[in-house]
């Protein structure tokens, strides 16, 4: 049985500059103990780079780190994210398959791009402009976000009805790995699989029942995109599924409005010893 201390906050769910977040994993590691927190994960995109630099400070800041991880992967055709928690950081494997996803998402991003430029005709563009400096998540918004940028489109819904939506000219098909892999990866690690932000997909809580019944391990029930309502819904549905049960502010950035729940979102002592026992 693990026995934590009474005050745990443990956020589940952060991003560093080793991904698309804004502080360095050190940074990070400071700014968490700052706002109170006893535990951060650092769960960055399909990257453990971030975890030992956080572990080195977190030292000198009277907090833990969590290593974990933010899977990307499909459910059909839908893009979802899958965190893995506390898994073993230098599991060769995981690194292996983390690699795998971004190279996949990195070349559908190019294969996009030259689409762009060879088939929709936007002739003076080059992939060396239109891959952004961070490639943290690399995807077809934020390829229309540069498309805007660039002055291709006026508004960011053009370069979907134009170029970008599927069946249009532009369009290249999802090529993240199965969420049958990510769990596999993920509990091969020694982790524990969690249903990022459901709320943030169609039928998310139908579509986390499914995944329970496929081997995932809990949910994300507190996230700054959530109501209350779903909150108390995903709640209800973990425990009716003895699922873990986790919860982050996902911070990326202090410019973001979601950078106020930095420190207000967290889990407690018992969902923290349930999710060490899990993984023990
Ligand atoms: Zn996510
Ligand atoms: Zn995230």
């Amino acid at each position: 049985m693990i026995k934590l201390a009474n005050d745990v906050r443990a956020d589940l769910h952060s991003h560093t500059t080793a991904s698309d977040g804004v502080l360095l994993p050190a940074e990070l590691v400071r700014e968490a103990a700052a706002r109170g927190l006893t535990h951060i994960a650092i769960s960055d995109h399909d990257t453990l780079a971030g975890i030992a630099p956080a572990q080195q400070a977190a030292h000198d800041h009277g907090i833990d780190v969590i290593p974990a991880i933010e899977v990307t992967c499909r459910s059909g055709e839908q893009e979802i994210h899958v965190l893995g928690l506390c898994i073993d950081a230098n599991s060769a494997d995981l690194i292996a398959f983390a690699g795998m996803v971004r190279r996949a998402r990195y070349e559908r991003y190019v294969a996009m791009v030259e689409r762009l430029r060879d088939v929709c005709g936007l002739a003076d563009l080059t992939v060396e402009a239109a891959v952004p400096v961070k490639e943290g998540s690399l995807g077809r918004p934020e390829l229309a976000r540069m498309l805007l940028e660039m002055k291709y489109v006026g508004r960011l819904q053009e370069a979907f009805d134009m170029w970008l939506g599927k069946g249009k000219p532009a369009f290249v098909p999802n090529s993240a790995p199965d969420v049958s892999e990510a769990l596999a990866a993920i509990h091969g690690a020694g982790g524990a699989s969690i249903l990022a932000h459901c709320g943030l997909y169609r039928d998310g809580e139908a579509l986390a029942a499914r995944l329970l019944d496929q081997g995932l391990m809990g949910i994300e029930v507190f996230h700054p995109d959530h109501s209350v309502s779903r909150q108390e819904r995903l709640l209800a549905l973990a425990r009716e599924r003895k699922a873990l049960v986790s919860g982050g502010a996902d911070f990326h950035e202090h410019d973001s409005p979601k950078a106020k729940h930095f420190g207000r979102v967290y889990v407690g002592r018992t969902d923290l010893e349930r999710l060490f026992e899990a993984t023990n």
